[in-house]
C-alpha cells in the first residue's frame, strides 16, 4: 500500500468486532419480530454492513443505494447525488439505514429524508462512526459505533480515493494529528 508506513491505527479490527457485536443485540432487541429493511449506504457500508447482519439471526432483508458528495476530494461539496436508488419499496416496512460514517450529515439527512416520503413503518439510522465536530445538518444516530475525532479515517469499508477498503483496522494517516 503506497500510504502503509503513514498510516495508524484507530479502532483495531478487535475493537470494531467488539462494537459491531453490540450494535447487532441492540438491534436484535428493537427489531427481532419486524422483518427489517435495512439499507446500507454504497460503498463505503459494505463490510460493516457484512458483518452486522451475519450478527443478526431473525429474518431481515437487505437493499443498498449509492450515495456521492466526495467525489475525489476529502471535503463534502454539499451536493448529495444518487448513483444507484433502492430497489425495495421502503413503504410500510422498518426501514434501518447502515452508514459507514456521519460526518457533514448531509448524505443521511438527505436518504433519510428521501426514504421518509415512501411511508415506512419506522425509520432508523446506525453508523459505526460519527465525527459530530464537522456536522453541517442535525442527524440523530439511532444506533452508534465510534465516535471520532476529526481526522480522515480510512480502512473497514472507507477509502481515500478508493484505496484502503481492504483493511481490517479503522486507519487514520498519521500527519493528520
Ligand atoms: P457526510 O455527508 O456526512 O459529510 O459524509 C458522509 C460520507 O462521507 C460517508 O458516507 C463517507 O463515505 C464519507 N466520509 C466522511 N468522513 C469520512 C472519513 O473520515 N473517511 C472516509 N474515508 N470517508 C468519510
Ligand atoms: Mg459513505
Amino acid at each position: 500500500m503506497t500510504y502503509a508506513a503513514k498510516l495508524k491505527v484507530l479502532f483495531s479490527r478487535s475493537d470494531i468486532a467488539c462494537t459491531v457485536g453490540r450494535l447487532a443485540s441492540e438491534i436484535s432487541r428493537d427489531y427481532r419480530d419486524k422483518n427489517p429493511l435495512l439499507i446500507g449506504i454504497l460503498k463505503g457500508s459494505f463490510i460493516f454492513l457484512a458483518d452486522l447482519v451475519r450478527e443478526l439471526d431473525f429474518p431481515l432483508e437487505v437493499d443498498f443505494v449509492t450515495l456521492s458528495s466526495y467525489g475525489s476530494a476529502r471535503e463534502s461539496c454539499g451536493q448529495v447525488k444518487m448513483l444507484q436508488c433502492l430497489r425495495t419499496d421502503p413503504c410500510g416496512r422498518h426501514v434501518l439505514v447502515v452508514e459507514d460514517i456521519v460526518d457533514s450529515g448531509l448524505t443521511t439527512s438527505f436518504l433519510l429524508e428521501h426514504i421518509r416520503k415512501q411511508n415506512p413503518a419506522s425509520l432508523k439510522l446506525c453508523a459505526l462512526s460519527d465525527k459530530p465536530s464537522r456536522r453541517r445538518t442535525p442527524v440523530r444516530i439511532d444506533y452508534l459505533g465510534f465516535t471520532v475525532p476529526d481526522v480522515f479515517i480510512v480502512g473497514y469499508g472507507t477509502d481515500c480515493n478508493e484505496e484502503f477498503r481492504n483493511l481490517a483496522d479503522i486507519c487514520y494517516l498519521e500527519e493528520e494529528v
